[in-house]
């Protein structure tokens, strides 16, 4: 993988063959729900329920198993950003789910850290299915 350097402004690193990064550079065009200079908010490419976004930091941090103690006012911001866009996509009265798989087991795909809000149905099990 290549890895550009860390920002020496934000100490940000964002990995070039990652598709999170690259939508966060703009190289892959994503429209966003909603964006702000820490994170940015997408539609799922492969919806699970009718309301199905990621909320995605724009630093490349691989994982929640990758949080560090740098983190808490992103992880926190990552947060609140799952409670505006629920509301903006009006499932937060009724309900939403937010997911992290994590790692292989967890069945995480894309090796950038992401939240997927999941509503507009009535959910059963604990995953995106
Ligand atoms: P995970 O399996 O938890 O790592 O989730 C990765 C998610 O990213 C999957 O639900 C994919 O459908 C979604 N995804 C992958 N590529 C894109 C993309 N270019 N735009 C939007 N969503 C994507
Ligand atoms: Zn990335």
């Amino acid at each position: 993988m290549v890895e550009r350097a860390p920002d020496p402004g934000t100490g940000e690193t964002m990995n070039a063959s990652c598709i999170f990064c690259r939508i966060a550079a703009g190289e892959i065009p994503s429209p966003r729900v909603y964006e702000d200079e820490h994170l940015f908010v997408i539609r799922d490419i492969n919806p699970a329920a009718p309301v199905h976004l990621l909320v995605i930091p724009r630093e490349h941090v691989e994982s929640v198993g990758a949080l560090e103690e740098r983190h808490a006012e992103l992880a926190g911001r990552l947060l609140l950003a799952v409670r505006r866009v629920a509301e903006q996509e009006g499932i937060a009265g009724s309900g939403f789910r937010m997911v992290a798989n994590t790692g292989r087991e967890g069945g995480q795909t894309v090796p950038h850290l992401h939240l997927h809000v999941l509503g507009g149905r009535q959910l059963t099990g604990h995953g995106t299915a």
